[in-house]
């Protein structure tokens, strides 16, 4: 009986599903647009409908609602809605919408399948998904390209020029990430060129700002950090709640993955976060990029951190790991547990340290070194030194000796708050160094980081001077000086520095900004 009802049970959930069916009419009018709209609900499981407030609700009842709001014009025409304007369900789902465009207007919506009509569009996306997001513009030109087989890919552009063929390049992309991940989820992409200032990715389309189109860091990094997201975020979708993995994922495998110079990429996300983190969090607790701070975190550390599962895992373990992720999470919610889970299984580790670390817990290290003595014994150089931190972290720590003969590599394994290690080499030791290619997630030392631009940005730590003789007020602060004759920045710079600054000065038609470190503060800028 037990087992029938196990199976029953298991039957039940193979064919459970719901389906949200949307219907939307638009009706222009001067400064605004009026959306009626009804909602109908498919299910044989137990769910809810939120309702935002921007919504007036006409008729409810259990399965269906009918409703309007209104959307005030922009300058632009162009209308989005987002989800959080729009009903939604507690639960994954499967989405039929039919829209009724204002004249003119072109809609788009998360679809795999869309059909046009004389006055309405029909969009069908048949897996299940979290919510759904609308754009409509007017000016779009659409171009398609259907090279691949399964896939058709649109352009809907606003009549600009490009340098490039981004649909040939997206194409590209797809297929770089088909070889990496698994196959496209969806038959149909689309990027969307427009007005409004938006960067989002959605299942089955991404929109990009226009005026950003013809930057090389959007068919360098955006393009395929965008593309990307089909698979991670917008087919296998992000627990919110236990932490957004899918952005520290995509930058690795899409902005890091193709930046020119990898280790200046890693010491510079190490600069970022001294730069906008004065508070360590948990990579768990970040959820989406919402300033400069949690942009260090969760795409900073995140990425940081899928940088250190794959050089201990190695490339090969590494991919395969995510291709098992990726193939038991889609159209389902994954979390950094689902990640553990398949790295585990394809490693056949026990990943549950790392994890908590990097993680779980907000510490990032600090790491001392002190070397203690070095001594020549049985034809080999000695050198002792001691490596410190606050907590017992597991750490694969790279230690370089320059010696008389050249620069020698070796890796040691901290695992307490204070450990003790001694390396052999065959010639005279000069000078120890710690991670000198920023391997490790870690804090970096005031003589590692260089002054960038970014310590300034940090609002809280930074201010602005204009004729001020107070000392006190620049320790420890990056300092905005507005006037080269400040006495204090005239005290704390070299002359040479000074007349270099006055003589750029001079250039009125170029804005400059010149950054050095404050002498009077640890790892604070000028
Ligand atoms: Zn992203």
């Amino acid at each position: 009986m037990r087992i029938l009802f196990v199976v029953l049970l298991l039957f039940y959930f193979s064919i459970a599903k719901t389906i949200y069916d949307l219907n939307l009419k638009f009706i222009e009018k001067e400064k605004e647009f009026i959306v009626n709209g009804t909602l109908n609900i498919k299910s044989n499981e137990e769910f809810s409908i939120y309702i935002p407030k921007n919504i007036q609700i006409i008729k409810k009842d259990k399965n269906s609602l009918e409703f309007y709001f209104k959307i005030a014009k922009s300058s632009f025409p162009e209308i989005f809605i987002s989800q959080k304007q729009l009903p939604s369900l507690d639960k994954l789902a499967k989405y039929k919408v039919k829209i009724y465009p204002p004249k003119g207007y072109i809609p788009l919506t998360e679809a795999d399948k869309s059909f046009k009509y004389k006055d309405f569009y029909e969009f069908e996306f048949p897996y299940k998904k979290q919510d759904i997001n609308i754009i409509l513009g007017k000016n779009w030109h659409i171009r398609k390209l259907a090279l691949k087989k399964d896939l058709d890919i649109y352009l809907y552009s606003l009549n600009k020029k490009h340098k490039k063929d981004i649909l040939k390049l997206a194409s590209k992309y797809i297929s770089y990430y088909e070889k990496l991940i698994g196959k496209f989820p969806y038959k149909r992409f689309s990027i969307v060129e427009t007005y409004n200032p938006y960067g989002y990715s959605f299942p089955t389309f991404t929109t990009i700002f226009y005026p950003l189109m013809n930057k090389e860091f959007i068919y360098k990094t955006s393009l395929p950090h965008e593309i990307l997201h089909q698979w991670f975020g917008c087919s296998a979708y992000i627990d919110f709640e236990n932490g957004n993995w899918a952005e520290g994922l995509t930058v690795y495998l899409a902005d890091y993955n193709f930046s020119n110079n990898k280790t200046k990429y890693r010491k510079l996300t190490l600069e970022k976060y001294e730069a906008y983190v004065d508070k360590d969090i948990s990579l768990r607790d970040f959820k989406y990029k919402k300033d400069k701070f949690s942009e260090a975190l969760g795409y900073g550390k995140g990425m940081f951190v899928f940088y250190m599962i794959e050089k201990s895992l190695g490339h090969d373990t590494f991919i395969q790991a995510l291709r098992d992720f990726y193939q038991k999470n889609k159209f389902k919610i994954a979390n950094w547990q689902n990640l553990k889970l398949s790295f585990e299984k394809i490693s056949k580790k026990n990943l549950s340290r790392f994890f908590n670390q990097w993680i779980n817990d907000a510490y990032v290290p600090k790491l001392n070194v002190k070397v203690l003595s070095s001594v020549y014994k049985n034809g080999f150089f000695h050198t002792k030194f001691e490596v410190k931190q606050k907590k017992d972290f597991e750490i694969t720590l790279p230690i370089y000796i320059k010696t008389f003969d050249g620069m020698k590599h070796f890796k040691v394994k901290v695992l307490k708050k204070k450990q003790i290690f001694t390396l052999k080499t065959k010639s005279l030791p000069i000078k120890l160094y710690l991670d000198p290619n920023y391997e490790v997630f870690r804090h970096l030392k005031d003589e590692e980081t260089d002054p960038i631009i970014h310590f300034a940005l940090n609002k809280k730590t930074t201010i602005i001077l204009d004729k001020d003789k107070d000392f006190s007020k620049v320790e420890n602060k990056n300092v905005i000086f507005k006037d080269i004759d400040n006495p204090i920045l005239k005290s704390l710079v070299d002359k040479s520095v000074l007349n270099f600054l006055k003589f750029k000065s001079l250039n009125f038609s170029k804005d400059f900004v010149y950054t050095i470190k404050n002498p009077l503060g640890n790892k604070k800028v000028l």
